[in-house]
């Protein structure tokens, strides 16, 4: 499959959710432009019966439905056949939980195809026999995995080169160096008797570096101690 630009394709129940947000913005004028290419394919198109149903009752009894695995692997076969070079992630709170690492890597690759659950989720046996990599948005758990689909693309599409205004905003910010960023300030100088730090508005730029570096240690150390220990192992 030849394509130019970096494509997501997402197999969901309500393809009528997309572009939504991503087609607002940065990400949105982007999409206009052709920086990257986005299909939102219906499930529902793949059923084989009559009612068209796409999910039905969990072996073994308990509440909700489960998507089939005969119609999401038709589903997924049609938009993502063999030799597609992009990952397929099926959004789940059982999967790895997302970070910055890998939306760089899927950034850096030609695409990606997502598949959004509903009901319970999936049927196990089509995850295995598609060798579906799941990924997680966090631990909490969603309706659906559409909202999940739109924020991995907004994280990956900020970042194809030319999206963002100002290229090194991208590698400056929270997780991109190991730490959470450094608070922003901007006028007025004086907002309800709190002023902006000294430091900000003395003109000494390396003495604004050291106190962002320091800001950023301090909040990642106290709000973040799973970050701090993973950044003081890795520290040259
Ligand atoms: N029964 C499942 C939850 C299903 S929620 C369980 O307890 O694990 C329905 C769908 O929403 C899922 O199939 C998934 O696609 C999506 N979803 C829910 N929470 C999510 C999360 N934290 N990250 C990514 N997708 C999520």
């Amino acid at each position: 499959m030849v394509r130019d630009a970096w494509t997501a394709t997402v197999l969901t129940l309500f393809p009528e959710m997309f572009p939504g947000p991503l087609g607002l913005s940065l990400a949105g004028r982007a999409l206009e432009t052709g920086r990257w290419r986005l299909e939102a394919v219906d499930i529902r198109d793949f059923a084989v019966d009559r009612h068209r149903s796409v999910d039905d009752t969990p072996s073994g009894g308990g509440p909700g439905m489960v998507m089939r695995a005969d119609v999401m692997a038709a589903a997924i076969d049609a938009v993502h056949p063999a030799g597609d070079p992009r990952p397929l992630i099926y959004l789940s709170p059982r999967g790895r939980p997302l970070r910055q690492a890998r939306v760089r890597e899927l950034a850096a690759g030609p695409g990606v195809a997502l598949i959004c659950g509903r009901f319970e989720g999936l049927d196990q046996r089509v995850i295995e026999a598609r060798a579906i990599e799941e990924v997680s948005l966090g631990d909490f758990v969603l309706s659906g995995g559409e909202p999940a689909a739109i924020a991995l693309i907004d994280a990956v599409v900020r970042l194809l080169p030319g999206v963002m205004g100002k290229d090194a905003s991208g590698t400056e910010e929270s997780f991109e160096s190991g730490l959470l960023e450094y608070p922003h300030y901007t006028r007025p100088q004086i907002f309800e008797g709190r002023e902006i730090p000294p430091v900000l508005t003395s003109g000494d730029h390396k003495k604004v570096k050291a106190w962002r570096r320091a800001e950023a240690e301090r909040t990642t150390r106290e709000r973040r101690p799973d970050l701090w220990d993973d950044f003081l192992r890795k520290k040259p």
